[in-house]
């Protein structure tokens, strides 16, 4: 479109609309209904329903980091019947969907889809017919809920001034599915990006976040403490490496005790301690392996360091010897998850809107981690929690439990939020170039 055409419609706009930017019926009676309107497109029972039933089919067949070969096949169809552009692969089975005009701005939202190696004991219709893999993180429902904004955006296509960008990523859960993403250009063009999870913590109708780093770097370390093996009657004879590891383990326990700062959480927690097999024997050597995390990069770096030192230092005082692997089992560090003051404002002018102030959460940082980290490393990004605990149901089980359940009311606000962030996102970042064709007009 030439500039004297855009120029004339954006007159038009401006002269036939009470909001300037807001051009039809659906976004005419201003920002503030966009979030309202939303949500209740998001309630109805069609709507509802298609979420649902993505989610159970989802669970039925959960599939681990970079194998969600099916649950991205049955995305593309969806988007596929939806009319919806995409793009196939990124990080082996991520797919990248375009909505809006094709132009400036970009705005992401990003679902993960890959399922844990757990086995689902919950009894119910929709089970995971997979044994020992279950989607137990909610990942199912994340996808249904950007699928279910995806159907609500593509019918308001027109009222979007710029393009949302829907990004569908693999192997959150361990396997830095969004760096490959990244790597692959997912957020080619992109600006800004919104995130969500589930939380079984925070009432249905609630949302909880805040802004600066909301979750924490995360990193894992194995290491084989190596002595000598023998009768255990005659130590003299062996070198063990079970009391050595035994004292790494209480060493590794100072680094945040006595050498990080109280007020800047860290943790350090050894969960796998395997060597010897017998009572009457000592091992030649002991596997240990445990995870970190810190709230900085610095912090996370000096861990990281001193977890090395600490463990070959303190094995060479029981005379053994120590290796130490930062990548075992193929496992990334993950960075902290910061959220974007600005979008965080943002957040919260369309939660809002949506939900009323009262039912916005401010909560503290949690030590967990998210590789939706790497995207708000690369642009602004913002990661949010949708409540989904409903008293009058019960307790719902934390995520990761073979007992994890999901409340499928909490699926419209999700799909409703996604929908308002974009949507609203682009019609209040315009870029400048629009204000430069009102004054090209305003010579004419
Ligand atoms: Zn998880
Ligand atoms: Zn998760």
């Amino acid at each position: 479109m030439d500039l004297i055409k855009r120029a004339i419609l954006i007159f038009g706009i401006c002269v036939y609309s009470s909001t300037p930017i807001l051009s039809n019926s659906f976004l005419q009676e201003g920002l503030a209904e966009i979030p309202i309107k939303f949500l209740n497109l998001a309630k109805k029972s069609d709507l509802v329903d298609y979420m649902v039933k993505i989610r159970r089919k989802i669970h039925e067949n959960p599939e681990l980091g970079f194998e969600e070969f099916e649950t991205s096949e049955l995305i593309r169809s969806e988007l596929d019947k939806m009319g919806i552009f995409y793009k196939h692969p990124f990080g082996i089975t991520g797919v990248v969907g375009f909505i809006g005009s094709g132009d400036t701005p970009f705005v992401a939202l990003r679902a993960d889809m890959d399922a844990l190696a757990m086995q689902e004991e919950v009894e119910w219709e929709h089970k995971s017919k997979v044994p020992g893999k279950m989607h137990g993180c909610g990942h199912d429902a994340h996808v249904a809920m950007l699928l279910g904004a995806a159907k609500m955006l593509q019918e308001h296509r027109n009222d979007i001034k710029g393009t949302i960008v829907l990004v569908f990523q693999p192997a959150e859960e361990g396997g830095a599915g969004a760096k490959k993403m990244l790597d692959d250009g997912a957020l080619e063009n992109v600006e800004a990006i919104f995130g969500l999870h589930l939380s079984s913590l925070h009432p249905v109708g609630n949302v909880a976040s805040r802004t600066g780093p909301i979750l924490a770097a995360s990193g894992f370390f194995e290491a084989v403490i190596s002595g000598k093996g023998g009768h255990a009657a005659i130590p003299q004879q062996t070198i063990d490496p079970i009391l050595a590891a035994s004292n790494v383990v209480v060493s590794l326990q100072h680094l945040v005790s006595r050498e990080a700062d109280p007020l800047d959480s860290q943790v350090v927690t050894v969960g796998k301690f395997q060597g010897g097999g017998a009572y009457n024997v000592i091992p030649d050597s002991v596997t240990i392996g445990g995870t970190f995390r810190a709230f900085s990069k610095e912090s996370f770096e000096k861990l990281k360091r001193r977890i090395a030192e600490v463990i070959t230092g303190q094995a060479a005082v029981q005379r053994c010897k120590a290796s130490v692997d930062f990548t075992a089992m193929g496992k990334t560090f993950y960075p902290v998850t910061v959220n974007n003051k600005d979008l965080h404002k943002h957040f919260q002018k369309v939660a809002k809107d949506m939900l009323g102030a009262e039912n916005l959460q401010e909560m503290q940082p949690l030590m967990g981690a998210e590789d939706f980290s790497f995207f708000a490393e690369a642009i602004p990004g913002y990661f949010y929690f949708v409540g989904m605990h409903n008293e009058t149901q019960g307790k719902l089980e934390s995520s990761h439990s073979p007992y994890f359940t999901i409340n499928e009311d909490t699926l419209p606000y999700g799909a409703a939020l996604h929908a308002s962030l974009a949507t609203r996102y682009l019609l209040e970042n315009q870029p400048k170039t629009i204000t430069q064709d009102k004054s090209i007009h305003e010579e004419l």
